[in-house]
């Protein structure tokens, strides 16, 4: 695990992130040229303050508040600014780095929280499932036709010839094992505790 700490840092901020078992091979920040073409592209940059360019810049000063920052929660990970980089950088993965470095340092933990809504439609469906929190948001962009849409899908599905959306009981049994196996049931335990607790830093 990285060792980094608030004021402790036994790397500086960019070093410790290239080191991050997170991070692709040959991550670019050292080389980024701020040219701001991931910011120009971002979608999380068009509709608020945050910017991934203004990130990096940051981690380059050695900018340890990021690392309290709420802006870095403002990314959604889409990876547009790492396909476009021109110097293989990402501040897509950088920004994963710097929240795993917020919750080791005891900050951050109401953010994850809402992420186990996710997870749990795995173990339930074994798929990845839109959480229900976000269905007035969705009725309020795409209208009644999201709701109708939703509540016919498998009709739709055979119309269209398709095969039913959801995954024979057996398969999400097995999907459930591998999940138990590869440690993700356990860490969501550890991702749902944290709703109820509060940062400690
Ligand atoms: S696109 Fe790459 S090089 Fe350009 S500012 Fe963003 S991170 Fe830096
Ligand atoms: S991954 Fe994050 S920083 Fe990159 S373009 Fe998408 S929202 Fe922006």
């Amino acid at each position: 695990m990285n060792t980094f700490k608030i004021g402790e840092n036994t790397f500086e901020l960019a070093e410790s992130i290239i080191k991050d078992l997170k991070a692709s091979d040959n991550l670019g920040i050292l080389k980024c040229i701020q040219c701001g073409m991931c910011t120009s592209t971002c979608p999380a940059a068009r509709h608020t303050d945050y910017d991934p360019r203004e990130i990096i810049k940051r981690v380059l000063d050695k900018d340890e508040t990021l690392i309290k920052d709420d802006i870095i929660w403002n990314c959604f990970y889409c990876y547009t600014c790492h396909s476009i980089c021109p110097v293989n950088n990402s501040a897509c993965e950088v920004n994963q780095v710097l929240r795993q470095k917020t919750i080791d340092n005891g900050k951050g933990k109401s953010k994850i929280a809402p992420f186990s809504e996710y997870a749990d439609s795995y173990l339930e469906s074994g798929l990845g499932t839109i959480p229900s929190d976000f269905f007035s948001d969705l009725i309020k962009d795409y209208g009644n036709e999201w709701i109708e849409l939703k509540a016919n899908l498998e009709e739709i599905r055979k119309e269209l010839s398709l095969g039913p959306m959801l995954l024979p009981k057996k398969d999400i049994e097995d999907i459930n094992e591998i999940l138990e196996k590869t440690g993700f049931t356990k860490r969501l335990e550890r991702v749902r505790r944290c709703k109820d607790e509060k940062d400690t830093r």
